[in-house]
């Protein structure tokens, strides 16, 4: 193998992510630590009512990650054993693998390789008597064209669950997710819009899944330690269901109520380094840039993910990374597609080819760099690189 050395080499490391945290998170989380009550209590619920009234939805249920919210959500929704859900493969794996621990069956809908949506067009085709809910990821921050899915899950009775973990922000036809007559579930990994280091939220329109839920999250216990060891609550509870210990800390908390504050400055600043990367790529061989949904939206960039165009290059996508990587730029892979994964091949005896576009994308998709603090001269740098690694393997 011949290998070069980059003509142009940044002297440190650039991350493809890295999350936003200032001083007001810090002293939130030092005041948390002082204060005596550090995991859910106080901020958390303040934290979920404020981030309610963000997407203007009707209910919320704080949880520890947004793994823990699908599970919980599925469940509260009714998905059990012997029921089938109806998902996309082009998602992180956590999507499929709450399903399955509800012991139900993802059923997949590929997905439009050039929008990375969900077909919402192919979904009726995938519905059976034992459908019992569809759970559309909002791809990337861009909104699946919600409008039909609901039309058609509705005039079946199918529930709709969205995997909102890239959509803290997104509208759709003007209308932010979570505001929709559905439940959503919000992640707040670090890599996420917003971060609480691990978190997450269900929004929920639906007062029975609130419950279930809320239940859920916390040993199906109905009421929670902060409540019964304050001075006017009562030690005892009782047990309904037997829940899980899916609860969100105040310490969490409190980075996501300064989080929220920031979110629309962060939103209008991945905009501008997405614009950036579009103009910088623009007619550039070896790089198909992302598309823009054909219905009214709004982006929340969480992440910018062009295809590598490896029928043009002599290179595929993972070397194309490790070219980057040797010049001190870090890319992500988001994500493989979930059915190509050994568990998921071998159970449902998925072949990659079965999900044509998702395993199109799959073999391609790269994340840049791409995070409010990301300077232009840092994204300058990842520019050049990428630029200098297709000129070089270039067909
Ligand atoms: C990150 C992510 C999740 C899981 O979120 P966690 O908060 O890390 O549990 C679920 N679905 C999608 C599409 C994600 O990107």
């Amino acid at each position: 193998m011949q290998v070069n050395s980059p003509r142009r080499m940044r002297s440190s490391f650039l991350p493809f992510a890295r999350p936003s945290l200032g001083e007001e998170e810090i002293r939130e989380v030092v005041d948390t630590l002082r204060s005596g009550w550090i995991t859910t209590g106080p901020k958390t619920e303040r934290f979920a009512a404020e981030f309610l009234e963000y997407v203007g939805g009707r209910h919320a249920v704080p949880v520890a990650s947004a793994t823990a919210g699908l599970h919980a959500a599925l469940l509260a929704l009714g998905v059990g054993p012997g029921d089938e859900v109806v998902t996309t493969p082009m998602t992180f794996v956590a999507t499929l693998n709450t399903i399955v621990h509800c012991g139900a069956v993802p059923v997949l809908v590929d997905v439009d390789a050039a929008t990375l949506q969900m077909r919402v067009e192919n979904v009726e085709a995938a519905l059976t008597p034992r459908t019992k809910a569809i759970v559309p990821v909002h791809y990337v921050g861009q909104p699946v064209d919600l409008d039909p899915l609901l039309a058609l899950a509705g005039s079946r009775g199918i529930a709709v669950l969205e995997d909102a973990a890239h959509a803290v922000g997104t509208e759709y036809k003007g209308r932010r997710i979570g505001s929709f007559p559905t439940t959503s579930v919000f992640s707040f990994h670090p890599n996420k819009n917003i971060t609480t280091g691990e978190g997450g939220m269900i929004v929920t329109e639906d007062p029975e899944v609130f419950e279930r839920a809320s239940l859920l999250k916390f040993h199906g216990m109905d009421r929670e330690a902060w409540k019964r060891f304050a001075k006017e609550g009562s030690p005892r509870y009782d047990v309904a269901v037997p829940g899980f210990k899916y609860n969100m800390m105040d310490i969490q908390a409190a980075l996501g109520l300064h989080q929220l504050r920031r979110l629309e400055g962060f939103l209008a600043e991945r905009a501008r380094l997405a614009a950036r990367y579009d103009a910088a790529f623009a007619g550039t061989a070896g790089l198909i840039l992302p598309s823009r949904v054909p219905y009214p939206a709004r982006h929340a960039w969480h992440l910018y993910t062009p295809l590598v165009d490896v029928d043009r290059l002599t290179i595929s996508r993972d070397r194309f990374m490790e070219e980057l990587k040797r010049r001190n730029v870090g890319t992500g892979l988001h994500y493989t597609a979930a059915h190509e994964f050994s568990y998921y091949a071998g159970r449902f005896g998925w072949k990659p080819e079965d999900f044509p576009e998702a395993h199109f994308v799959s073999e391609r998709i790269v994340s840049l760099p791409l995070f409010p603090g990301l300077t232009d001269a840092d994204q300058d740098d990842a520019v050049a690189a990428i630029l200098e690694v297709l000129e070089e393997f270039g067909r």
